[in-house]
This record gives C-alpha cells, sequence and structure tokens, in this order.
C-alpha cells in the first residue's frame, strides 16, 4: 500500500492509495485516478519539495497531517453530471488482494478515529485555526467543502471506498 501525493492540471494537490507504483500507472493510464477538487482525470505524482517550513500556512496543514489524521471520504460525484459513467473493472486476483487490503485500512481508520459525519468541515477547521484539540476524525465532505478546505490549506485524506460501496 502506497499513499502518493498527486497533483491535478489546475494544481490542487491531495493524496491517494494504491496498491503499489505500478498499480498508480495503470490506474493512471485507464483515466480512474481522478481529482476530489475538480474531478480532472490529468494528475502526476507531485514533485516532493524539501520541507524548509517557511510557510506558515504549510506547517499548519502538517500539523494537523501529523497530528489528528483527519481523514475524508473520496469526494462524491458532481449532481449536475447524470450521465456520467462509472468505471467498472473485471477484478484479478492481485486486485482482490487489494481491496481486503483496502477495507483492512479502513476499518483501522474508522476505529481509530472518532466519526463526526457531515460535521467534518467544520471540525477539521476547528482543528486547524486551534480552537480544538487534535485528534483523529473522519466523517463526509462534499466536494464544495473539499475545495474549501484546501483552498484554506487544510490537509485531509481520502477514505479508502471499496467499488460496490459507492452507492
Ligand atoms: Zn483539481
Amino acid at each position: 500500500m502506497i499513499l502518493y501525493t498527486l497533483v491535478c492540471d489546475n494544481k490542487h494537490k491531495f493524496e491517494s492509495w494504491f496498491a503499489s507504483s505500478a498499480g498508480y500507472d495503470k490506474q493512471a493510464a485507464r483515466g480512474l485516478v481522478s481529482c476530489p477538487v475538480c474531478n480532472s482525470t490529468k494528475v502526476e505524482k507531485a514533485i516532493m519539495a524539501p520541507s524548509l517550513g517557511r510557510s506558515r500556512k504549510r506547517s499548519a496543514g502538517a500539523a494537523i497531517e501529523a497530528n489528528a489524521e483527519a481523514i475524508a471520504p473520496e469526494a462524491a460525484p458532481t449532481e449536475a453530471a447524470p450521465e456520467v459513467k462509472a468505471p467498472v473493472a473485471m477484478m484479478s486476483p492481485q486486485e482482490r488482494e487489494f481491496r481486503a487490503k483496502l477495507k483492512e485500512l479502513r476499518s483501522h481508520l474508522t476505529k481509530n478515529a472518532d466519526y463526526v459525519g457531515g460535521k467534518f468541515p467544520e471540525e477539521a477547521r476547528k482543528m486547524h485555526y486551534g480552537e480544538i484539540e487534535h485528534r483523529s476524525i473522519y466523517g463526509e465532505a462534499s466536494p464544495d467543502d473539499a475545495k474549501a478546505l484546501h483552498e484554506e490549506g487544510i490537509e485531509f485524506h481520502p477514505l479508502p471506498v471499496l467499488p460496490d460501496e459507492r452507492n
């Protein structure tokens, strides 16, 4: 399991889980990796800049990541696009194994974090701005909320979503 920091053609940075680096290449080549902020499938691995701790915004985001592991589910498809076809796949044994690992990872994350439901953006913000103690939380964020949090420099991880549990 690898967590990659990716960047889309609109310069949104986000993170996503992959079985392996080859797994990422395969999914990206099929256009299955999309930006949670703008849904662009033109994504690539972000080049990791050396951390100089210069930007305040950046270090605040890093603190949330290290202490709170704020977790949001993958942004849901926008309602305005009813005709979007969902990606489908025949699963190989490796993909089945990957899926089992995703499930394991997700149950680990959810067991160790507080479920805050739709209050996720609010709670993540309070932590980011130091109004409440950092802790691990997970919940739901709409694409608009995800975009707003992203613009405020609040980092969160997509919660692994299993293909047949999307609906
Ligand atoms: Zn984007």
